[in-house]
C-alpha cells in the first residue's frame, strides 16, 4: 500500500500483527467522498466504494477474510472466529489468523489492541458515547491475555483542539468517575472552550485514562487530528456529509 493510502500502527507487538488506517488519499470517490471512502452507508457511489476496497485487498495477502461491522455508537464487542455476514458492534475481537477486525470512523476514536505475543486482537470505535457507555472496559474484559501483554495503538481521531461538546457529555463522564480520586483526571479530559457552557473534549486523554484504570500502559499513537488535517482525514464534524477512514487490523497465518 502507498505510504499515502494508509498509516500503519506504530507500536512495539509481534511481527505477526498488522495494523493500519486508512487516510483519505489515493482512492476513485468523487466530492464530497474525495478519494480514499471504503464505507456504504455515507451516501457514494456504491461502485465507487466496491473500486476502493478492491484497491486496497489487492495491496493484501489474498488468503485474508474481512468480517464488517454495522456501528451503533453502543458497547457491544462481536468475538468472532469466521467471517460471516455484517454484525452490529462497536468493537470486534478475535484470535483467529487471517481474519480482518475493521471499523470505520470519520472522527471517532479508531483504538487497536493487540496481544503482544500476536494471539489476540480487537479494533474498537469509540465516539464519545461509546466510550462513556464502556466500549473499551467491554472489550478488554473479553480479551483473554492479561493486560500486561496487551498493547494500544490510536488511530486518527478529532483533536482537543476541534472537539466541542456540551456540559452534559462532560457532567456524563465526571459522574463515570464517580466521586473516586479519577475525577481531576477527567476533568482534564474536558478544557473550558472559548463559548460559554462549552468544553474541548480529549478523546484520546479519555481513552488513555480508561486504559490506566484497567491496567493498560503500553499506549501509542494519537498524534492527529481529522478535523485539522483535511488533505489526509475525512471529518464528519468539518464537513458532514463525508466519507470514512477504515481501521484494520489482522494477524498474519
Ligand atoms: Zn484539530
Amino acid at each position: 500500500m502507498t505510504p499515502k493510502q494508509v498509516i500503519f500502527a506504530d507500536w512495539d507487538v509481534s511481527a505477526s500483527i498488522v495494523a493500519f488506517s486508512t487516510s483519505r488519499l489515493g482512492g476513485v470517490s468523487q466530492p464530497p467522498f474525495a478519494t480514499f471512502n471504503l464505507a456504504t452507508h455515507v451516501g457514494d457511489d456504491p461502485h465507487r466504494v466496491e473500486s476502493n476496497r478492491a484497491l486496497l485487498k489487492e495491496q493484501l495477502p489474498q488468503q485474508l477474510e474481512w468480517q464488517w461491522l454495522d456501528q451503533v455508537h453502543g458497547d457491544d464487542v462481536a468475538m468472532v472466529n469466521k467471517a460471516g455476514p455484517t454484525l452490529t458492534a462497536d468493537a470486534i475481537l478475535t484470535t483467529r489468523p487471517n481474519l480482518v477486525c475493521c471499523v470505520q470512523t470519520a472522527d471517532c476514536l479508531p483504538l487497536f489492541v493487540a496481544a503482544i505475543d500476536g494471539t489476540e486482537i480487537a479494533v474498537i470505535h469509540a465516539g464519545w458515547k461509546g466510550l462513556a457507555s464502556g466500549v473499551i472496559e467491554n472489550t478488554i474484559s473479553r480479551m483473554s491475555s492479561s493486560v500486561s501483554n496487551l498493547a494500544v495503538w490510536f488511530g486518527p481521531a478529532i483533536g482537543p483542539c476541534h472537539f466541542e461538546v456540551g456540559g452534559q457529555v462532560r457532567d456524563c463522564f465526571l459522574a463515570s468517575a464517580g466521586s473516586s480520586s479519577l475525577v481531576p483526571a477527567m476533568e482534564v479530559c474536558f478544557l473550558p472552550s472559548e463559548n460559554q457552557g462549552k468544553f474541548m473534549a480529549d478523546l484520546y486523554a479519555i481513552a488513555r485514562l480508561k486504559l490506566s484504570v484497567l491496567g493498560i500502559d503500553k499506549i501509542s499513537g494519537g498524534d492527529y487530528c481529522t478535523h485539522c488535517d483535511s488533505d489526509k482525514f475525512f471529518s464528519y464534524r468539518r464537513d458532514g456529509v463525508t466519507g470514512r477512514m477504515l481501521h484494520a487490523i489482522y494477524i498474519e497465518a
